[in-house]
């Protein structure tokens, strides 16, 4: 896409209409970081329709837990009943690897071949920060191209379910089932996060210890949460089988009530105020640092000021501080 034939509006309504290659072709260029692709990117989120809302399931479990194999049978669930599905990913790994948890599409292969079902890949850039932001334009690229559910995918090392979490209008963890003492391996963050713990593998041989898991996850929330404004029904703990489809349809209900109860009490349009707030915050930090990075003098003198702060010659807030002062100094 050259920035003389770039249409931000005809692309917006073919994205409307749910021309999935221009959906495709859309999600590349919020991802590139190419100046030119940043402002093309811009101007065709802002003219995308804002009224179309789709429920954001951020979904986490550390690897070998089910999660594809979850995503699967929970997305042909939901296109199963008429529902329009999209599968996106905050995958820190791919940061370093260039490669991705969804990249391989065989993981969800019959999901991956819906025609109610658009899986993708988690974009490969350098830094979490800029995988999770533009997994959240990507998201509202879903949102406008008429899916009723978006699933964000992540796994579980902490950092990346913050952000997920800020981009999801409910938070779902999927654990394996495990003895007791397993329970303190799960970080209090990010069980702090979830409203649904779902203990995988509850089938054949684990399925006993699945029930006892979901009993000590279900003890272990009450203890550690009540949030004032939510409700009192949730955060909840359900065993499922992603294999074998076993309380898919609950999960999903569960989901449902709460995302009901939040709209109307109006927790759910607070809570995406306040997460508009902390990417306006993010994106500010973001944009102002590559403002700063490209600015040749400030470059050069954090370039000599690392040297210094390395050699201990000097503080680090100090050194912040002279680079903010030659980055705003008048230029000639
Ligand atoms: P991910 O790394 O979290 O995406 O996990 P996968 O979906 O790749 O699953 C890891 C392994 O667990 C695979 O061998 C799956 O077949 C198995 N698995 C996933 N879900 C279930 C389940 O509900 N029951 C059983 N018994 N095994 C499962």
């Amino acid at each position: 896409m050259s920035k003389a034939e770039f249409a931000p509006e005809a692309t917006a309504r073919l994205i409307e209409q749910g021309n999935r290659r221009a959906l495709a072709r859309a999600i590349t260029l919020v991802e590139s970081a190419h100046p030119d692709h940043r402002q093309q990117a811009m101007a065709l989120l802002a003219a995308l329709l804002k009224d179309r809302q789709a429920i954001r399931i951020g979904l986490s479990g550390t690897p070998g837990v089910g999660k594809s194999t979850f995503i699967e049978s929970f997305g042909l669930h939901l296109v199963g009943s008429g529902l329009k599905v999209a599968v996106l990913a905050v995958d820190p790994s791919s940061a370093r690897s260039g490669g991705s948890i969804l990249g391989d599409k065989t993981r969800m292969d019959q999901l991956s071949r819906h025609p109610g079902a658009y899986i993708r890949p988690s974009p490969s850039q350098t830094h979490l920060g800029g995988v999770a932001r533009r997994t959240r334009e990507a998201t509202s690229l879903c949102e406008a191209a008429g899916f009723d559910v978006v699933l964000i995918e992540t796994v579980g090392v902490g950092q990346s379910e913050t952000m997920v979490a800020e981009m999801a209008d409910l938070f779902v963890l999927l654990l394996a089932p495990a003895g007791g003492d397993e329970l303190q391996g799960v970080k209090r963050g990010i069980m702090e996060m979830a409203d649904l713990i779902l203990i995988n593998k509850a089938d054949g041989d684990l399925k006993s210890a699945a029930t006892r898991t979901c009993a000590d996850y279900a003890g272990a929330l009450r203890l550690l949460r009540k949030r004032s404004q939510d409700s009192e029904d949730f955060p909840k703990a359900l065993t499922v089988s992603a294999l074998e489809g076993a309380g898919l349809r609950q999960s999903w209900e569960e989901m449902q009530a709460l995302v009901a109860w939040r709209r109307e009490k109006g927790v759910w349009a607070r809570t995406r105020a306040s997460q508009n707030a902390f990417w306006f915050n993010a994106e500010l930090r973001h944009a102002l640092l590559t403002r700063l990075e490209h600015d040749p003098e400030a470059a050069e003198a954090s370039r000599q000021l690392q040297q210094a702060i390395h050699a201990g010659d000097i503080a680090p807030s100090l050194a912040a501080e002279r680079v903010v002062d030659i980055f705003l100094r008048p230029k000639a």
